[in-house]
């Protein structure tokens, strides 16, 4: 048991918050608590939400408290002292390539001309995150072709990143680096601190985790995601090749449903053999 080491990497809307339609199991939040609590265990959230959102999470839901946050999308890694939060330097840098010298401020100058783009609040920006609110009946498509040429005569290799707040009925449109993503973040995560392939679990539940789902990294979609992800994180696997990376929960070999903290305790006992008797003292894990 000493030689296992598990870097947990684990998205958190709906994926251990369990702020989604389904019911989480009475027990799973507090088994996933204590499966983190163990020294072998390096805890990772890896989010869309910023900062002050994370730790707002981490209150309002008890939940454990991280060693590292990917967070904004990927644009910051920040490694946990203490509760002391200190952004990983090396991360800002390789990503800061991408932009070719630009930053936030010239690339929020190419685009002060549009109407449509409307600045969101300065705590959802950062150095490498130009965001931006776009009213529902704008025509996106074309809009994003003409920011993605200004962006390319620039040399800057950027990500569009569009979608929809459906609740509030807004656009939304990241502007990130291009290596900016929750993948390449926890890949150069792992390599900072190296582990090997077989020593991570990422687990996600949503459209922005279909990358990591999709890769080589042993990840688990939890139960409660819903049937279009489940295909489509299936069929960009099968596509990638990288089936035998990529485990459904289901609440298979455990007394719970498959949904949020329950679904991630599945996929580590699937994955990682070696913390079955630990499971199998909380309560977590049965043998068929
Ligand atoms: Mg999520």
């Amino acid at each position: 048991m000493d030689e296992t080491r598990l870097l947990l990497c684990t998205d958190m809307d709906r994926t251990i918050i369990p702020n989604g339609l389904q019911p989480e199991h009475p027990q799973a939040r507090k088994w996933f608590a204590e499966f983190c609590s163990q020294p072998q265990v390096t805890l990772v959230y890896v989010t869309g939400r910023h900062q002050k959102l994370v730790k707002e999470a981490i209150k309002n839901y008890h939940l454990p408290y991280p060693h590292y946050a990917i967070t904004d999308v990927g644009t910051r890694i920040y490694r946990i002292v203490d509760q002391q939060w200190q952004p990983l330097q090396e991360w800002s840098d390789e990503i800061a390539k991408d932009w070719h010298g630009k930053n936030h401020q010239q690339l929020k100058q190419l685009f002060a001309d549009i109407p449509e783009l409307q600045l969101q609040e300065s705590g959802k920006q950062n150095s490498h995150k130009l965001s931006y609110y776009v009213a529902q009946h704008v025509q996106h498509d074309d809009l994003l072709l003409m920011m993605k040429e200004r962006l390319e005569a620039q040399k800057v290799e950027a990500s569009l990143v569009w979608s929809m707040d459906e609740p509030k009925a807004i656009g939304l449109l990241d502007v990130l680096p291009r290596n900016a993503t929750k993948l390449h973040a926890i890949h150069f995560l792992r390599q900072q601190l190296n582990y090997s392939l077989d020593d991570v679990l990422f687990a996600g539940d949503s459209g922005n985790d279909l990358h990591v789902l999709s890769s080589a990294i042993p990840s688990v979609l939890v139960a409660n995601a819903t049937r279009d992800i489940r295909e489509m994180a299936q069929t960009q696997s099968q596509q990638h090749n990288t089936q035998p990376s990529l485990y459904l929960a289901s609440g298979k070999n455990t007394p719970m449903n498959g949904n949020y903290t329950a679904g991630v305790l599945e996929g580590i006992s699937y994955f990682l053999p070696a913390f079955r008797p630990l499971l199998t003292k909380m309560g977590a894990y049965c043998e068929e």
